[in-house]
């Protein structure tokens, strides 16, 4: 398996060492040529304005959204943003990947950053991570097909549509897996235990 970690700006290197925990190989990827080798993508932390100006530039959105149909993404933070259907920033193109609307920054400025204990449910069982949470994004609206994976102060911050993740914090600051193995392991685990309707 080889999971391409989006690397035009932000927070790129970490997610490579958790998919590393894991066992999955991985590539850093800035065009859309090299979408086609993947088998799922990470969309890392950053700045959402920057990310959409660098994304229109290498001609990423269609492509992005095509590899959405059907291989999972991962989206952190500026990530998650970036794969929400609007956000609140006329500077920010969002890829509509996800049945939600967010709040940019709604977390408060950079001195605001703080790491919190949170619940995540998650494949079955609750389990307590720490959350580093950085000029983090809120979700405003959810469709009902998102499934809310935890929530911070009754708002919900890492959530699940079909085989999609994206949460507003950072769990590769934190070495935590589990949201990177939902995606990329779990996921394609499900996808093979689907009964086979061929006669
Ligand atoms: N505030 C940033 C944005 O709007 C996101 C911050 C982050 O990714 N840590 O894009």
């Amino acid at each position: 398996m080889n999971i391409g970690i989006l690397s035009l700006q932000g927070d790129v290197e970490k997610h490579g060492s958790v998919l590393r925990s894991l066992g999955i190989d991985f590539f850093f990827v800035r065009y859309a040529d090299e979408l086609i080798e993947l088998d799922g993508l990470i969309i890392p932390g950053g700045e959402s304005t920057t990310l959409t100006h660098l994304m229109k530039k290498n001609k990423l959105f269609q492509s992005i959204q095509l590899f959405a149909k059907n291989k999972p993404i991962l989206g952190t933070c500026a990530g998650m943003i970036m794969m929400s259907k609007k956000s609140n920033h006329r500077l920010v193109t969002p890829l509509g990947i996800m049945d939600i609307e967010v709040d940019r920054n709604a977390y408060g400025r950079q001195v605001f950053s703080f790491v919190d204990d949170l619940p995540v449910r998650i494949n079955g069982h609750t389990e307590k991570i720490k959350a580093t949470f950085i000029r983090a994004p809120k979700i405003t609206q959810w469709g009902k097909d998102v499934e809310i994976l935890a929530e911070y102060n009754k708002e919900p911050c890492a959530i699940k549509q079909g085989m999609h993740i994206a949460l507003s914090f950072h769990p590769e600051l934190n070495g935590i897996n589990i949201f990177h193995k939902e995606a990329f392991i779990n996921h394609k685990a499900e996808r093979k235990s689907k009964p086979s309707y061929a006669a």
